[in-house]
């Protein structure tokens, strides 16, 4: 088989920069891709035969590991039944049954066949519910690539340095307000000049796009009172935490209820899906139920729902406090070893998803997160990957662990952090 240097050669030809999402390419840690042969567990294998220790996984949705059976199976069974039908399918039901169980304010789902299209969608429903225009978002929160959330953005914008990216024209972004995350004050600024033209907040009620940032004591409850006060929608952005933090949404964890929510990643179970929900009085407004228009081709594939019952079924049987316990205590451990090494180490940390940053500061917003030293992150990881470790290959992302992590993973882990001196 070619290896990963020539597949590379090759896909730069064929992709831009070799890669369908611009993170992979491994630009910012100063390397070239690995190129993925198959993935079982907690480990992945590259074209060139190396094994590693996968922390990425998938950007979030291997909550199971990979190649979990149960998962498998439910995608087998349904790809032999027909791969779509653009018509409805019991398997939507069944999913949508999974997820308001699990997820206290949804009553009501629309599925969609990505984070973006969640995100993107949710805000045409608020603008539709509120008849406003604007949108208030996070810097350093990433809501996916559609024009209005390019504005100050995390992961892969953070990641280069891009504030915003050509071909967003700008009437699109004059209606995205920002303000730093954690920083209620600023957000009250806000709503004092323009509460009345204020769609909705959207926010990641724990950021993952900028590294880990947690919500400060309070942050979630003022923009939900703040809502209330303005008449504007809050949309929990929880693609990556959705499933994961909690076996559900975060918001009962932080106890603040949001009006919408977008999910994605782990209800795919590694297949392409997303989805939006919330109250029914706001999710009755989308047609064909109300005027607020949004449709696809793929939304509610057969194949997407089976897997994504499947890992939500399985993942009700799963210990996540068990998994929080195990994964604070592998990053703790790493930090000390980079400690001991002479590094300067912030760590935030929440159940399965943790992020060292290398920097002396507390990292509570996009500003501090970006203290963190990005080249020693990137022979961090270049460190870690000849060592059978995969990280992000980027500072501004979160590491995730998974159920089918083990304690001979970590201590594996925890050796190739103890031989990393810089
Ligand atoms: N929202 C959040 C919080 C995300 O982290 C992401 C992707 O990482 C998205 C939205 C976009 O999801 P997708 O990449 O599936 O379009």
């Amino acid at each position: 088989m070619a290896s990963s240097s020539e597949l590379f050669n090759k896909a730069q030809e064929l992709l831009p920069g070799g890669v369908n999402s611009p993170v992979r390419a491994c630009k910012s840690v100063g390397c070239d891709p690995l190129f993925i042969e198959k993935a079982e567990g907690s480990r992945m294998w590259s074209v060139d035969g190396q094994e590693l220790i996968d922390y990425v996984m998938s950007w979030g949705p291997m909550m199971l590991g990979h190649g979990y059976e149960a998962i498998k199976e439910a995608a087998h069974k349904a790809v032999d039944m027909g791969a779509s039908y653009g018509a409805p399918c019991p398997g939507e039901i069944e999913l949508a049954e999974e997820i308001i169980k699990m997820v206290p304010s949804i009553e009501m789902v629309r599925m969609v066949n990505s984070g973006t299209e969640a995100t993107m969608s949710a805000l045409r429903l608020a603008r539709g519910v509120t008849g406003r225009d604007k949108v208030l978002k996070f810097e350093g929160c990433y809501h996916g690539h559609s024009d209005c959330f390019l504005a100050s953005a995390g992961s892969g914008l953070a990641t280069f340095s891009i504030p915003g990216t050509p071909g967003v024209p700008e009437g699109t972004v004059k209606d995205t307000l920002l303000a730093p995350y954690n920083d209620l004050d600023a957000v009250k600024g806000v709503f004092e000049k323009e509460g009345q033209n204020i769609a909705a907040i959207i926010v990641e009620p724990v950021a993952g796009n900028m590294g880990l940032v947690l919500p400060k004591e309070g942050f979630l409850e003022g923009l939900r009172a703040l809502c209330d006060e303005h008449g504007a929608l809050l949309i929990f952005d929880e693609v990556i935490t959705g499933f994961r933090v909690t076996s559900g949404g975060v918001g009962p964890r932080f106890d603040v209820t949001p009006d919408l929510t977008t999910l994605g990643k782990i209800i795919g179970g590694g297949f392409p899906v997303g989805c939006y929900g919330g109250k029914k009085e706001y999710m009755s407004r989308i047609a064909p139920c109300g005027d607020v228009y949004q449709a696809g081709t793929l939304s509610g594939n057969p194949v997407a729902m089976a897997a994504g019952v499947a890992t939500l079924r399985s993942l009700q049987q799963q210990d996540y406090d068990a998994l929080e316990a195990r994964t604070l205590k592998l990053a703790q451990d790493m930090k000390a070893a980079l400690e001991a090494n002479g590094f300067k180490v912030s760590l935030n940390h929440i159940a399965s998803i943790f992020t060292l940053f290398f920097t002396d500061q507390e990292v509570t917003d996009f500003e501090s997160a970006k203290t963190g030293d990005a080249e020693l992150y990137s022979k961090f990881y270049r460190h870690m990957r000849e060592h059978g470790v995969n990280l992000a290959p980027s500072s501004f992302e979160c590491t995730f662990t998974s159920f089918a992590h083990s304690e001979a993973d970590y201590e594996a882990t925890l050796e190739a952090v103890k031989s990393f001196k810089g």
